[in-house]
């Protein structure tokens, strides 16, 4: 394998693979993986489809739209396989994983199906299809972590960087396919986290973000099968890497973020004061249904208990409106943990229903669509005022930025996250990406902080 950061694909790479992802942060790298796997046969990455040798398109199953999606761009993709008959098109991911061979059964354009644990056999499955035959690998596994693949930073900004430090879900919770798609936990060994950490550090990355479907659940085990490195000691040994050097993690379960992970937090100002704490609902019998096995005063301990031993941390979440048999008086439950937790920023979402979930299996989508879509909006709202009193508070207060580059919008104003992962936006003067800056915050929108740099951060001194 090749060095740590195979931004240099070999010189030899004379094939172009276009990779489109959707979905998670998971899927982005995951793809930067399977860039890896096929740099190696000789292919480099190319951001336009009509160059392409071979097409992948990492699709996500984690609500219906995700999935019409991808149908809708497959359609899209069927002039250039008309125009280039030796185009190789794949579809890879959850929708891959859950669909399997139906995908082939619908659209006649694919030729090859992968799952997401079986990305290294992507090459043999191109030379069977180069031999004519359509190639299918969905296979689950319990052991692979792509360890010491190398991943291909795809569109990165230099500055930050995924590393996936564990895959799959061992929490059912009844309307998730992900335990479906993405197969039962396993972690990576810490060493080589540790590693790909140091290494993005040399080569000029100001920040990692250690990625899961449940990173709190993170455990390396020994041989007898004892843990010899949890989350929280996990974190600790990045963040011990150098003091410059970020470190974010993402996506929780509330019920793996414990007391010793807030502390690691808390004793290092590099790990960043930001926890996504998806609670999906604030109703204890909806919680119930959903198989999150917390309830709604179990919610609200840990929410002060994260406030009580890091005051300053940013919480976000995910909600889900319009779950099977949630009543008015159960939705308001959500709408009051939401005004209880006052959350820095959401994902929210009407309930989806996934086929095989056990959701699916036992409860039916009994909420009509026009109620689903009135509960998200009062969510949505709520949400909005919350971030906007949240953002309003920084006005006048500093905040340490990491610079990752040019606003959107201007040329002329620089972009960046605070500790708390809040957007803040400033005059970009003589500042450069990856330099730490302290920020005046003079304005707020319900999204983003905007205000002017009053020093440069200097960890020298
Ligand atoms: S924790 Fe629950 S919602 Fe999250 S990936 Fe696992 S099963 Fe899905």
């Amino acid at each position: 394998m090749r060095g740590v950061l195979a931004d240099t694909i070999p010189e030899t790479a004379t094939r172009n693979l276009y990779i489109e992802t959707y979905g998670c942060a998971m899927n982005l790298a995951d793809s930067e993986v399977v860039a890896s796997i096929m740099a190696d046969k000789g292919f480099k990455t190319t951001q336009e489809m009509k160059d392409a040798d071979v097409i992948f398109v990492n699709t996500c199953a984690i609500r219906d739209n995700a999935e019409s999606h991808v149908w809708g761009r497959l359609k899209e993709m069927r002039p250039y396989k008309r125009s280039n008959p030796g185009l190789i098109i794949g579809v890879l991911g959850c929708m891959a994983e859950r669909l399997k061979t139906q995908l082939l059964e619908k659209e006649q354009i694919i030729d090859l199906i992968v799952g997401p644990d079986a990305y290294r056999d992507i090459p043999q499955l191109i030379t069977q299809v180069e031999e004519g035959q359509k190639a299918v690998n969905v296979l689950l596994s319990r052991e692979e972590t792509y360890a010491e693949i190398t991943p291909v930073r795809l569109s990165s900004n230099g500055v930050t960087a995924f590393i996936s430090i564990m895959r799959g879900c061992d929490n059912m919770c009844s309307f998730c396919v992900v335990p479906f798609t993405r197969g039962r936990e396993r972690s990576r060994d810490s060493e080589s986290i540790v590693n790909e950490a140091r290494e993005l550090y040399t080569a000029g990355y100001k920040e990692v973000s250690l990625l899961g479907q449940n990173v709190d659940s993170y455990k390396e085990l020994d041989l007898e099968g004892n843990i010899i490195c949890n989350f929280a000691q996990l974190l600790e040994k990045v963040a011990l890497i150098a003091p410059d050097l970020r470190v974010r993690f993402s996506s929780s379960h509330p019920k793996d973020i414990t007391d010793e992970v807030l502390f690691t937090m808390k004793k290092y100002t590099n790990i960043c004061k930001h926890i996504h704490f998806p609670i999906q609902s604030g109703n204890s019998r909806v919680l119930a249904l959903m198989n999150r096995t917390y309830d709604n005063a179990w919610l609200k301990m840990r929410l002060e208990r994260i406030k009580e031993v890091l005051p300053n941390c940013g919480i976000s979440t995910d909600i889900i409106s319009g779950f099977c048999t949630e009543t008015e008086e159960e939705h308001q439950d959500t709408i009051e943990l939401m005004r209880f937790a006052k959350f820095n920023f959401a994902f929210m979402y009407q309930y989806s229903e996934r086929p095989g979930t056990l959701a699916a299996r036992r409860y039916a989508d009994d909420i009509p669509a026009e109620v689903k879509l009135k509960r998200l909006q009062e969510i949505i709202v709520v949400q909005h005022e919350n971030s906007m009193a949240l953002n309003n508070a920084e006005i006048g207060k500093v905040q340490t930025v990491l610079i990752e580059g040019f606003s959107k919008r201007s040329e002329n104003d620089l972009r960046g996250r605070s500790d708390k992962s809040a957007l803040v936006l400033f005059p970009a003067e003589n500042y450069k990406k990856g330099q730490y800056v302290k920020v005046l915050i003079e304005r707020a929108s319900q999204t983003s902080l905007f205000g002017k740099v009053i020093e440069l951060v200097d960890f020298n001194n």
